[in-house]
């Protein structure tokens, strides 16, 4: 099927309200039109539900969404039957949770043709029953969100997921879109060879998510250091990760005693209570939330400003992917997690009682994260090379390291000692073994490839392995080393790295930070960081009209029993605040929001608007409410309601970042 660009902008505009389509999203969807296999990588936060979304509400057939978990299956339908003016068949799930009649209801739907997206656990998909039944509809093709789920080299591994392939197949073949937003170069492969599209057309945007700051703290005095956050920082929303459900409840009763309205998310709670706790996070009845990693996969809060790690989490894509949690509406988000080198002892400890190859996998995925959490480089830099993308920024100026650098040294010499002998070891070891040996290490795996006879064996012995993990690890930052996809961990020189070792030059490297009890001025500049980061991040419009807005929407999302977010999105609130939108009509000019939505929630926000804009007399920008590029022209329409409320000329131009010169180019 082809769909010409602007037939299907309509189509993002009638069924989204959005002008325009998010990073890859067009691309991806008309590749999925065309009826190839496609592989979406794209950050938390992306936009990659609209990917398959938007094609199955008006492809023939219905499309099959694979999805890991029951919790997030409701959410998902409900947003969908949100955006459709509350059409209940469009969108359907089948799980474990349904009733016999329930279940009846959407085969009747299915069988109807009525149904365009049907989501499912992939313990539902392989049950014969459901295959034979699905067998007889027409499928427009399958979506398989979470991906790496797949591989057992992802952080969130389902042995199910890897029959997926076979029932599509039973079931008929029809185009596979595959989405993930956490994903090594080894999970990338393992996703694409174990769903056989070796040719599927592969989408990756950046990882990099700039509105994220990232920082690690010592583990001194944790729970002081939360209270202190969570105060600092009232009345918004955040995530706090605990691995434990221990630890869950006594955090969240830790917040409760301290004034801080919080409630607990784990595992072992029952099904009734944690969903209750969900949804009162989800309609900002409380603003935080103490979780294990049981809480979060595919939870759509845009407007989650912090997510804490207590304890450090078992991998990076782990890490990645509920850091991801905050600001995916785009605006401020806060990454802050606690370390302490006992807590990964601790973890590795756990991996005891596992088969060993899960073991071996685990130590590495944790000895990422060690190295991540130790590191004295950018934060930003780390993460985007662990899932195989450059970075080329020298300084993010949004992690900590980057805020407080570290002081450098010239490892030129060490570098180069590193690179000639895994040269000489022809490629084949990995990163510890290659420390033990330059260290004089004689240890039994030393031994058993006879390299404490090796000519470098002890040849950094005044050195730490600390120190010489560090050096291999920006070898591989500044892409001297790389690592070996398919025996994942081992490490190769790269064509720059040999050039490096035929004439080395000066390099400047960093050593790892020691996690000492108590810096406390550290804590404070860091806060500080943090905090003007988050006005940077903040947008500008009428403020106290938002904060009525929002309450407005609290009230809304109650009366409806419907997520806020459901509702209107914080940049459709925002947007509000800036276009004064008060019909209807108008309504549908913001972002995010479309007829279905307007109409449906949009009459007490603008009946709202309409008295505030008459109370404050504001004159309203109705002459520029048609937008192109919305950014640009909301900065116009700042300036002029700038100059409508006598505001002098450098003032407005100060409040929006601008030259004065730049201003008057605007107007
Ligand atoms: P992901 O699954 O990639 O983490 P989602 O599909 O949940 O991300 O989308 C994240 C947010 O982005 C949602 O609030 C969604 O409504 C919004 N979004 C998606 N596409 C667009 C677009 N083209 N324009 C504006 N917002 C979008
Ligand atoms: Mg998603």
């Amino acid at each position: 099927m082809t769909v010409t660009s602007e037939e299907l902008h309509l189509k993002l505009k009638h069924f989204f309200g959005f002008e325009a389509f998010k990073g890859n999203q067009e691309g991806i969807i008309q590749s999925l039109l065309a009826g190839n296999d496609v592989f979406v990588l794209m950050p938390t936060g992306g936009g990659k539900s609209l990917c398959y979304q938007l094609p199955a509400l008006f492809l023939e057939g219905t499309a099959i969404v694979i999805s890991p978990l029951i919790a997030l299956m409701k959410n998902q339908v409900d947003a969908i039957r949100g955006f459709t003016n509350g059409d209940e068949s469009i969108a359907h799930f089948l799980n474990s949770s349904l009733n016999k009649a329930q279940i009846k209801e959407v085969k009747d739907d299915l069988v109807s043709g009525r149904t365009k997206l049907l989501y499912v656990a992939p313990e539902s998909l392989t049950k014969e029953e459901n295959v034979a039944f699905l067998k007889q509809l027409k499928i427009s093709f399958y979506a398989i969100d979470e991906a790496h789920c797949i591989s057992e080299w992802g952080h969130d591994f389902r042995p199910e997921y890897r029959r997926i392939r076979q029932i599509v197949e039973e079931i008929g073949r029809a185009p596979i879109i595959a989405l993930t937003a956490t994903a090594t170069p080894k999970v990338q492969s393992d996703i694409q060879k174990n769903l056989g599209m070796p040719d599927a057309e592969v989408f990756k945007s950046s990882f990099n998510r700039p509105n994220l700051y990232y920082e690690i703290r010592d583990k001194s005095n944790p729970k002081r250091d939360i209270i202190r956050y969570i105060k600092e920082n009232p009345g918004k929303s955040g995530i706090i990760y605990c691995l434990s459900r221990r630890k869950v409840e006594e955090i969240a009763e830790l917040l409760n005693i301290n004034g801080i309205k919080a409630l607990p998310y784990h595992a072992g709670m029952d099904s009734a209570t944690r969903s209750r706790n969900q949804d009162a996070f989800l309609m900002e009845e409380v603003d935080v939330i103490v979780a294990t990693i049981a809480f979060g996969m595919g939870i759509d809060k845009p407007d989650v400003r912090f997510v804490i790690h207590y304890d450090i989490p078992k991998s990076l894509e782990g890490y990645y992917q509920e850091t991801g949690r905050a600001g995916r509406d785009g605006q401020e988000g806060q990454c802050i997690a606690f370390y302490s080198y006992k807590d990964i002892q601790k973890l590795e400890k756990f991996m005891q009682g596992k088969p060993v190859s899960e073991q071996e996998i685990g130590r590495q995925l944790l000895g990422e994260t060690r190295a991540y959490a130790e590191s004295n480089q950018c934060r930003r830099l780390f993460l985007l090379n662990y899932f195989g993308e450059e970075f080329k920024q020298d300084n993010c100026g949004a992690c900590d390291n980057c805020l407080h650098p570290k002081k450098k040294f010239d490892g030129k010499e060490e570098m180069a000692l590193v690179l000639e002998l895994i040269d000489s070891l022809k490629e084949n070891f990995r990163p510890e073994h290659l420390a033990n040996i330059l260290l004089g290490e004689t240890n039994s795996v030393v031994k058993s490839y006879n390299h404490h006879r090796h000519p470098l064996f002890g040849a950094g012995k005044d050195r730490t392995v600390r120190f010489w993990m560090a050096v291999i690890r920006q070898g591989i930052l500044l892409q001297l080393l790389d690592k070996d996809i398919e025996r994942y961990g081992l490490v190769r020189i790269t064509e720059k790295g040999r050039e490096f070792l035929a004439d080395p030059h000066t390099l400047m490297l960093t050593e790892d930070r020691e996690f000492v009890e108590g810096e406390d001025d550290y804590e404070e500049d860091a806060a500080v960081a943090a905090i003007k980061h988050a006005a940077s991040c903040s947008g500008t419009g009428d403020d106290a009209l938002l904060a009525m807005l929002k309450d407005l929407r609290k009230a809304e999302s109650r009366r409806l029993n419907l997520p806020a977010w459901v509702l209107f999105g914080d940049p459709s609130l925002q947007d509000m605040t800036i276009l004064y939108p008060t019909t209807i009509e108008e309504l549908v000019r913001c972002q995010g929001v479309g007829e279905g939505k307007a109409r449906k929630f949009g009459r007490p926000f603008v009946e709202l608007i309409a008295r505030y804009v008459e109370e404050n007399e504001i004159v309203r920008p109705d002459d520029l409410v048609v937008r192109s590029a919305p950014t640009k022209t909301s900065a116009r329409l700042m300036i002029i309601q700038g100059i409508d409320r006598k505001l002098p000329f450098e003032d407005i131009a100060e409040a929006r970042d601008m030259t004065l010169d730049e201003l008057l180019d605007n107007v």
